[in-house]
C-alpha cells in the first residue's frame, strides 16, 4: 500500500494504519481527497512528482531546532520548500473532487478538497525561512563546519573582508614562485606548503650560490634546500589566521541562522504535516489506480457488503493464475459465516481478505473489490495462526485460548471478528466442543454478536446452521476429476464434506505408500466405529432394551386398578426379574 514519495508520507501512512478511524465523517473527508486525485490523473502525476523532490521537512526541521543539523540538512530543508510553491499551483488549479457515493452534493465541498491555508495557499512554504537559507548558505554546502565554505558571499560583511584579505594572501603566495624565479635567475625554483614547516621556498642544490642573502634556510633535502623569507611568513599568517577566524565565524553565523530558522518550527512542522498528508492522499489514489481498487461506501447501519473481494498482497504475488475474488454479506441476520474446505483451498486468504478490505477503508484507502458497502466496526479481532509463544512458557493450544477469551470479552455488536481453525491445538473432540460453544456464544450473547468469519476443519460445525438462525455455511468450491482435485478458492453457499488432507499431504511429497496407507485407514475409520461416533448423538443411558418382556409387562399394567399393596409387590417383583435379566 505504501507507494508515498517521502519520509513524512511514509511515517503517516504507517500511523493510519495502526490507528485507523471510527469517525464516518473524517473518513469520508480523507476519502474524498484520495478520490480527486483518483479522478486528476495529471494533477496526481504532477504533485507525486514534486514530492519526490522534497527532503524529511518533519526531520529536518526538529534537527535544526536541535541544533544539530548540519549545513548540507539546512540547505535541503531550504530546497524543499523552495518546491513548495508549484505544488500550490499544482493544488489549486485542477482539483476538483466528485461528490462521493455517500450522498454528499458537489456545494458541500470546499472549492479545493486540501481546505485553503494563509493566503489562500493550501501549503505555508514558509518563504521566510526558504529565502534567508538561499542567502546565508552556498547551494552546494560541505556536511560539516570544519572546513569553511558553508556561508554565501554577500551575507556577512566581516566574513567577506576576512576572505577578501585571505584570498590577496594566497594571490600574493600564488605569484611569489614567478616574481622570485625572475629576481634570482634560478628557474627551477619552487614554492610548496607543507604541515610542519608551512610555505617554503625550494631551490635545487646545483644552484644555491644563487640564492638570494636575505634567505633564510629551514630545511635540508638529499638535492635541495628549502627557504623562507620574513615576508613570506607574514603573509603564511595571515592566510592561517584567516582560515581559523573564517571556521569560528561561520559556525557562529550558521548557528545563530538556525536558531531564527527554530523560530518558524511551527509553521515548518504544520508545513510537514500537510506535506505528509498530501503525500498518503496522492499515494492511496495510485494504488488504487495501479491495482483497481474502489472507494468503499460507508454506511450508517452495521454491515458489510464486499462484492469482488480480493486479498491486496496474495493477489500481487499470484503469477500464473489470476486471483478468484470472493463476495460476502455480513449482516445481523446473518452474523456468522462458518466457512469449511479443505485445506490450502483460500480459508485463510479470504478470511484475512475480509479484514484487510474492512481496515483499509477505516484509513480511508481505496479497497481491492468491485464494490464494497461498509458500516464502521469498532474493533477487528482476529485469531489466526498458531505462533508458538514457547518462550513465554505458553503452548500453542494456551496461545489459542488466551486470544480467544481475550475476544470474547471484548467484542461488540460493531466488531468484526476473524477466527481461523479455534479448536485445532486439543484433540478433536475438544476442538469441536469449544469451537461450538464460541459460535453458539457469538450467536446468542447479546453483548457479543459480532460479525464473525469463522473458518474450520470440522465438518460437524456446518450442523449449527439448522438450529441458530443467523450463522450460515460457506465452503470453498472444489472439483474432484479422477483421482485429482481442482481448488477453485470460490466461496460459495453450504458446508463442504471432504477435507482432502490426504490430497494434500500428496501434493505435498508425502511418500506413496504413506498417502496409500492414510487412504486404506481413511476408509476404515469413515465405515467403522468412527463414523458412528462422529454422527452420534450424547449416548443415553437407557433403561430397558425395545424388546424387553419386561417393558412390555409394565406397559400393559392398569396402574390405577391396583391397590398400593399390589403395587409394591408388582414393583418387588419386576425389581428381582429386571436383577437376575
Ligand atoms: P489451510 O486450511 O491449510 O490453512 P487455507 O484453506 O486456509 O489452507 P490459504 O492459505 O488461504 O488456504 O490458501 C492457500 C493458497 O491458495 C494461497 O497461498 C494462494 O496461493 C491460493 N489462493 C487462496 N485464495 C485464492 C484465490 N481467491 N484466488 C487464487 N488463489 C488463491
Amino acid at each position: 500500500l505504501d507507494d508515498t514519495r517521502t519520509p513524512m508520507g511514509g511515517r503517516l501512512l504507517r500511523q493510519w494504519l495502526v490507528q485507523p478511524l471510527r469517525e464516518r465523517d473524517a473518513l469520508n473527508a480523507r476519502l474524498d481527497r484520495v478520490d480527486a486525485f483518483f479522478h486528476d490523473t495529471a494533477t496526481r502525476e504532477r504533485v507525486r512528482a514534486l514530492l519526490k523532490q522534497i527532503g524529511d521537512v518533519e526531520r529536518l526541521t526538529t534537527r535544526i531546532q536541535q541544533n544539530i543539523a548540519s549545513p548540507r540538512e539546512v540547505r535541503t530543508l531550504g530546497a524543499s520548500l523552495e518546491i513548495i510553491p508549484a505544488l500550490n499551483e499544482a493544488l489549486t488549479q485542477s482539483l476538483t473532487p466528485t461528490p462521493s457515493p455517500s450522498g454528499r452534493g458537489e456545494q458541500d465541498f470546499p472549492p479545493s478538497p486540501f481546505g485553503r491555508g494563509v493566503g489562500g495557499e493550501v501549503l505555508d512554504a514558509v518563504p521566510e525561512v526558504s529565502a534567508l537559507i538561499a542567502k546565508a548558505i552556498v547551494p552546494d554546502p560541505p556536511t560539516n563546519l570544519a572546513n569553511g565554505g558553508v556561508i554565501a558571499p554577500d551575507y556577512s560583511a566581516e566574513l567577506d573582508s576576512i576572505t577578501h584579505a585571505s584570498r590577496n594572501a594566497k594571490d600574493w603566495v600564488a605569484a611569489l614562485e614567478k616574481t622570485e624565479r625572475e629576481r634570482s635567475g634560478i628557474k627551477s625554483l619552487k614554492v610548496g606548503y607543507n604541515r610542519v614547516f608551512g610555505y617554503y621556498i625550494e631551490v635545487t642544490t646545483p644552484n644555491l650560490p644563487q640564492v638570494p642573502s636575505e634567505y633564510i634556510r629551514k630545511q635540508t633535502l638529499t638535492n635541495a634546500e628549502r627557504f623562507i623569507t620574513p615576508e613570506l611568513k607574514e603573509y603564511e599568517a595571515l592566510i592561517l589566521n584567516a582560515e581559523e577566524r573564517l571556521v569560528e565565524l561561520e559556525t557562529t553565523l550558521f548557528r545563530a541562522l538556525c536558531g531564527e530558522i527554530a523560530q518558524y518550527g511551527e509553521r515548518l512542522m504544520k508545513t510537514a504535516q500537510q506535506l505528509a498528508e498530501l503525500d498518503v492522499y496522492s499515494a492511496l489514489a495510485e494504488v488504487a489506480i495501479r491495482q483497481r481498487y474502489v472507494r468503499p461506501e460507508l454506511a450508517p447501519e452495521s454491515v458489510i457488503e464486499i462484492r469482488g473481494g480480493r486479498h491486496p498482497v496474495v493477489e500481487l504475488r499470484l503469477k500464473d493464475e489470476p486471483f478468484v475474488p470472493n463476495d460476502v454479506t455480513l449482516t445481523a441476520d446473518e452474523l456468522v459465516h462458518v466457512i469449511t474446505g479443505p485445506n490450502m483451498s483460500g480459508k485463510s486468504t479470504f478470511l484475512r481478505q475480509v479484514a484487510l478490505i474492512v481496515l483499509m477503508a477505516q484509513i480511508g484507502s481505496f479497497v481491492p473489490a468491485e464494490f464494497a458497502r461498509l458500516g464502521i466496526v469498532d474493533r477487528i479481532f482476529t485469531r489466526i495462526g498458531a505462533e508458538d509463544a514457547i518462550s513465554a512458557g505458553q503452548s500453542t493450544f494456551m496461545v489459542e485460548m488466551v486470544e480467544t477469551a481475550n475476544i470474547l470479552h471484548h467484542c461488540t455488536p460493531r466488531s468484526l471478528v476473524v477466527l481461523d481453525e479455534i479448536g485445532r491445538g486439543t484433540s478433536t473432540y475438544d476442538g469441536i466442543a469449544i469451537a461450538r460453544a464460541i459460535i453458539e456464544f457469538m450467536h446468542n450473547h447479546p453483548h457479543a454478536r459480532a460479525k464473525t468469519l469463522f473458518a474450520t476443519h470440522y465438518h460437524e460445525l456446518t450442523e449449527l446452521e439448522t438450529y441458530l438462525p443467523c450463522v450460515k455455511n460457506y465452503n470453498v468450491a472444489v472439483v474432484e476429476q479422477g483421482d485429482h482435485v481442482v481448488f477453485l478458492h470460490k466461496i460459495v453457499r453450504g458446508g463442504a464434506d471432504k477435507s482432502y488432507g490426504i490430497h494434500v499431504a500428496q501434493l505435498a511429497g508425502v511418500p506413496q505408500p504413506v498417502v496409500n496407507r492414510a487412504q486404506e485407514i481413511l476408509k476404515e475409520l469413515e465405515q467403522g466405529d468412527w463414523s458412528r461416533e462422529k454422527n452420534a448423538e450424547p449416548i443415553q443411558l437407557r433403561l430397558f432394551s425395545p424388546d424387553d418382556d419386561l417393558r412390555q409387562e409394565i406397559a400393559a399394567l392398569d396402574v390405577m386398578s391396583l391397590s398400593p399393596i399390589e403395587a409394591l409387590n408388582k414393583l418387588f417383583e419386576l425389581q428381582k426379574r429386571a436383577k437376575s435379566k
